[in-house]
Order: C-alpha cells, then sequence, then structure tokens
C-alpha cells in the first residue's frame, strides 16, 4: 500500500526536491485551497522557481530547478532539451535558455512520462522543438492516466504536447556534430524510462532511474516496482565509468561513486523491508523498525519521506 504524510508535507517535500522551497512559495501555500494535491501545486507555485544553469563538458549544461533536471546541447542544428520542466517556469527557463546561446530549439526528449518532466512540451513545441520520447510517454500522455502515489489523475495532454517521433528499444540522434544515444529500461521508475548518452562528452541522463542525495518515486501506477529500479541501477552501474558525468532526474549532478551508494541504498533497503515483511511485520511496524535510519536524515528531505520510501519498496517485496 502506498503511505502517504499529509498532503501538506507532501507538498513541501515535492517542492523542496524541484527547487521551489522558496519563501515567498512557503507564504503562498497559505491561499492555497488546503484540499489541493501535490501535482496542482507544483504546477501552480513553478513560476516562483529559481532555475540555475551548471556547465558541464562538451557544451552541454544542465538547468535545475524547474522540476526534472533538463540538459541543453545548443550547437549549429539547434538547441537539443532532455526533459522540458513545469509549464509554469516557461519564463525561468526562456532567460536560462537564452543564457547558454541564442540558437533557436529544434528538439526535446522526454525521459519519461511525468509531468515534472514532460509538462512545458507543448511550450517547447511551439517554439519549433520535434518531441521525441519511448513509445509508452507517448501512449501515457495520449491518455487519461492515474497516479494513485501522488492521487491525481491526468487527463490527455494537448496535441503539441505528444511525442510525434518514438521509439522502442534504441535510438541514436545525430545532433550539433555530435551522438546520442537513448535506450530504453525494462519497467522501473515507469514503464517509459530511457537513458541518454551524449557518447562525446561522456555525459549519461538516466532521468528518474536515479536521485542523487533523495528517495525516490516509485509509480506503480506506470509499471514502476522497486525490482525493476534496482535493475535499471544495476544497468547504470555496469555502464558508469570513473570519468562519465551522471545527470540524475533530481539532484545534483552526480558521479560512479554516487551512483554505487545509490545502488547499496536500493538494494540494502529491499533486503530489509522483504526480511522484515517476510516475518509477518505490518507496513507501520516496519516503519517503525526504522530500516534506512542511516540515511534518513540526508536522503529522506526531499520529495519522499523515509516513510514513503520503506511504503514503495513494501509494496514490491
Ligand atoms: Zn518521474
Amino acid at each position: 500500500m502506498n503511505t502517504k504524510l499529509g498532503p501538506g508535507i507532501s507538498r513541501r517535500r515535492f517542492l523542496v526536491s524541484t527547487g521551489m522551497a522558496t519563501s515567498a512559495l512557503l507564504a503562498r501555500r497559505h491561499l492555497l485551497a488546503q484540499d489541493e494535491g501535490l501535482v496542482q501545486t507544483a504546477r501552480k507555485t513553478a513560476a516562483a522557481a529559481t532555475v540555475t544553469v551548471q556547465k558541464l563538458r562538451g557544451n552541454l549544461s544542465v538547468l535545475m530547478g524547474a522540476g526534472g533536471n533538463i540538459a541543453v546541447l545548443p550547437g549549429r542544428d539547434g538547441k537539443l532539451l532532455i526533459d522540458a520542466g513545469f509549464a509554469g517556469a516557461r519564463p525561468k527557463i526562456t532567460s536560462a535558455l537564452t543564457s547558454i546561446g541564442s540558437d533557436p530549439i529544434k528538439q526535446l526528449i522526454n525521459t519519461h512520462w511525468h509531468f515534472d518532466h514532460t509538462d512545458g512540451n507543448e511550450w517547447l513545441h511551439s517554439e519549433g522543438a520535434l518531441i521525441l520520447a519511448h513509445t509508452n510517454t507517448r501512449k501515457r500522455l495520449s491518455n487519461t492516466t492515474r497516479v494513485e502515489g501522488w492521487n491525481f489523475t491526468f487527463p490527455p495532454s494537448p496535441p503539441g504536447a505528444i511525442p510525434a517521433e518514438i521509439f522502442d528499444d534504441e535510438r541514436t540522434v545525430k545532433l550539433n556534430g555530435t551522438t546520442i544515444a537513448l535506450k530504453h529500461y525494462a519497467p522501473a521508475h515507469t514503464d517509459s524510462d530511457i537513458s541518454v548518452h551524449f557518447t562525446d562528452a561522456d555525459i549519461f541522463h538516466v532521468g528518474d532511474t536515479f536521485w542523487n542525495g533523495y528517495y525516490p518515486f516509485i509509480d506503480y501506477s506506470t509499471g514502476g516496482s522497486i525490482d525493476g529500479m534496482i535493475r535499471a541501477t544495476q544497468a547504470n552501474v555496469a555502464k558508469v565509468t570513473d570519468t562519465m558525468i551522471v545527470i540524475p532526474g533530481h539532484g545534483a549532478v552526480g558521479d560512479k561513486s554516487q551512483l554505487v551508494f545509490y545502488r547499496d541504498l536500493l538494494v540494502g533497503t529491499r533486503e530489509k523491508v522483504a526480511a522484515l515483511k517476510r516475518q509477518g511485520k505490518s507496513l507501520d511496524e516496519i516503519v517503525a523498525a526504522k530500516p534506512t535510519a542511516a540515511t534518513d536524515a540526508k536522503w529522506g528531505n526531499g520529495f519522499r519521506s523515509p516513510k514513503d520510501f520503506i511504503g514503495d519498496v513494501f509494496q514490491g517485496v
């Protein structure tokens, strides 16, 4: 079962992990209706986001704070974006993109279908972006989709937000003089997750299969599971090298050591929760046993609390 804290706490946690926990936002929370959920609040407050630009290498940058992490590759063929962030962050994203260069926006790749990665699809398409994603991203965005973990039902997205190009397993994109390799994961965080490897710069965007410093959300409603997350993380660890730069869906840009730590965290938590569940312990009893005590202070302050994370693991073991 999915355990949730009160909606106010969940909302705050989500906003912290997406960089929107400004004092203005906290003040605004008092104006919001009590029954509004995380999704509506995240969208409404996106305009207050602080969007930062971090230069990586090989001309690549990452925009942080507008939802999921957005990678940007400018160049003579126009800008390529990996993920679209929240629609309400459009002004902040636009100025961040302008600070990177004057090339027009030409291509957008979604790492998966979730709204904090695709909410901006429509405006980016209106600016000229061709949208490419996995088949299941198009399927989820084209249909009414319920996410129990967010207590929210998404209506079909407008036509401009739907990816015009899709792929099933792998795809290679040549753009701006470089090669970008896309690969679908077996169902992990959702059933639509892909990785994006900028092979020349050796930068690897792994979407929400990796949350660096925050407990992850696992979307069981659209194909996710703890075992799928572990398999995806094993695949990421098998691919990463000592010099590779790893962009997570949420949290700071990372490297091999952080990816290995995260893999061990998922595997260790799964083992502990599964053992306690086999003993007949209830979810509340397992939460009280604090199986994630060593990381709670650091990792439990984002979108998912320790209790949320343990609940997501409990559901799949
Ligand atoms: Zn996600």
